[in-house]
């Protein structure tokens, strides 16, 4: 993420009161770097405390590392329609993947990311501590080297972004081995044989997807009739068919109770005392906020019953000077919604203008194959909106036809009468691109028929934007 995560508005700089505050974040991932870049530009003195990495988890075990691999898997899945577009593969049946390299390549890529995120902060004047930051009042944070050597940080303003952890069970307790959650999964050297993978969220759905195609034998274990539960039904449902036509064996209403080695292998039973044996295994349900021991409730931040920072929509705790970011506040999970939460704090804290969160209009993406990219309100929300939806599939636009895609669809929600796009749902290749159209339009409020009106290519996959926009339009006597 050397290019700014989320979407920000321009601001003016610092006026002649905001100078010269001291800012001190703790947890240097998107919500904690993009604060500090904002704080500085207006003109603040800031320190930056961080105990693992800069980047934060964001780069170093979750967002980049995890693209990083499924950028290999995507060349595997392309892969499928080569004998369909004419290309063989010479009688080669299987296209080995050296996970050691791949994944040298993924640790590689993401200390480079973190190097280039800490030269910038660096360059801007941002003072990036090396340690564990632990509020001791609103106005003081105690900084702990790796030496133990402690400093004292006066602060005007704390920001606290020290994210979020993936959630230990008792009965299955990462071994780091075989036993794995997704930040351990970059130290294997050999694909798993069997790859066992404890939830169906996004999480658990992108690493399946992408063992899978990377060659895997995989088996999904979800608590829920299907896959993704949070997700469009019909998105899910076809991310699910895919993975079983790949050959992958999806467990449904099957909630794991717990994990153990037996020698090499590991075995999870699940609640109705099925056993299902693999050689690895990954724990991939959730994740809890780090918000332990760092002094915030002794400050008088209120946390809620999950362990997340109370914020506004403006990043305020409930103390004046100590504001919070990103997955430590549990508002959504997602980088670009933590830089967006940690700039707010900086303009906020600091006096610049300031829109507060609006969470109607993140987009979101599953890096499964095809991609699900969703915005605004969801199809299933649609009628209590007065709006109502469509949907294209894709299998029936020429350049889909062309380039062997068979699954996917674009499906528009847009309001009765006057037609404004409310929200949309992108399954297909790149989706996370594609998205950004809808984006743009739910944002600005464009209506299907401005939407319609901007020409496309063709031919092209956003030709069939452009016709579900069209299937919307209302004749005049329904207006
Ligand atoms: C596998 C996976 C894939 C993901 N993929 C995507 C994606 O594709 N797109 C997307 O938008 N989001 C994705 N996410 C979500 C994204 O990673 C998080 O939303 C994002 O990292 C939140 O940023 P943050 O700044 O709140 O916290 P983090 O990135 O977690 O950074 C917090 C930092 O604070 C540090 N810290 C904690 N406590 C202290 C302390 N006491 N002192 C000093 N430092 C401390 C931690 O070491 C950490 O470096 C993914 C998550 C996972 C698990």
């Amino acid at each position: 993420m050397s290019e700014s995560v989320g979407a920000s508005p321009q601001h003016s700089g610092a006026s002649a009161t905001m100078r010269g505050r001291q800012v001190v974040i703790v947890g240097g991932g998107p919500a904690g770097y993009e604060a500090a870049l904002v704080a500085r530009q207006l003109a603040s003195e800031v320190t930056l405390v961080e105990r693992q990495g800069v980047g934060g988890a964001a780069v170093l075990t979750d967002v980049v590392p995890s693209k990083t691999l499924i950028a290999t898997a995507e060349w595997r899945s392309v892969i499928e329609s080569a004998d369909e577009l004419g290309v063989h593969l010479d009688g080669a049946t299987a296209l080995p993947v050296d996970l050691g390299e791949v994944n040298a390549r993924v640790r590689g890529l993401a200390a480079q990311q973190s190097a280039d995120i800490r030269a910038r902060l660096e360059r801007e004047g941002v003072r990036v501590f090396d340690g564990a930051g632990r509020i001791v009042t609103a106005g003081v944070v105690q900084a702990t080297a790796a030496d133990g050597a402690e400093s004292e940080l006066d602060a005007d303003v704390i920001l606290v972004a020290t994210g979020a952890s993936p959630r230990v069970l008792s009965s299955a307790r990462p071994d780091g081995e075989r036993i794995l959650t997704w930040t351990q999964l970059y130290s294997l050297t050999e694909l798993p044989e069997r790859l066992i993978v404890v939830g169906s969220g996004v999480t658990g759905a992108e690493f399946a997807g992408a063992f899978g195609a990377l060659g895997c034998d995989v088996v999904l274990i979800s608590s829920r009739d299907r896959v993704l539960p949070g997700e469009d039904p019909d998105a899910a449902a076809l991310i699910e068919e895919a993975f079983r036509r790949r050959g992958m064996r999806v467990l449904s209403r099957s909630r794991a109770a717990a994990a153990e080695r037996r020698g090499d292998s590991v075995v999870v039973t699940l609640e109705d005392g099925r056993e299902v044996t693999g050689s690895h295994c990954l724990m991939a349900v959730g994740g809890v906020p780090n918000s332990a021991g760092l002094g915030l409730e002794e400050a008088g931040v209120a946390l809620t019953r999950s362990g997340h920072v109370q914020v506004d929509r403006v990043s305020r705790t409930t103390v004046p000077q100590i504001y919070a970011a990103g997955d430590v506040t549990g508002v959504l999970p997602l980088a670009s919604v933590a830089a967006t939460q940690g700039r707010i704090a900086m303009w906020h804290a600091l006096g610049d203008a300031v829109a507060p969160l609006d969470t109607r209009n993140v987009p979101a993406n599953v890096f499964t194959a095809p991609e699900i990219a969703t915005v605004g309100i969801s199809a299933a929300a649609a009628a209590e909106h007065g709006a109502r939806a469509t949907t294209v599939p894709l299998a029936r636009n020429a350049r889909a036809k062309m380039q062997g895609i068979h699954e996917g669809f674009i499906k528009i929600i847009a309001r009765d009468g006057d037609g404004t796009v409310l929200g949309g749902v992108v399954v297909g290749p790149r989706a996370s691109e594609f998205i950004h159209v809808l984006t743009l339009a739910v944002t600005t409020r464009v209506t299907v028929d401005q939407l319609a009106s901007a020409m496309t290519i063709y031919p092209s996959l956003s030709g069939s934007m452009a016709e579900a926009a069209r299937q919307l339009h209302a004749a005049p006597s329904q207006r």
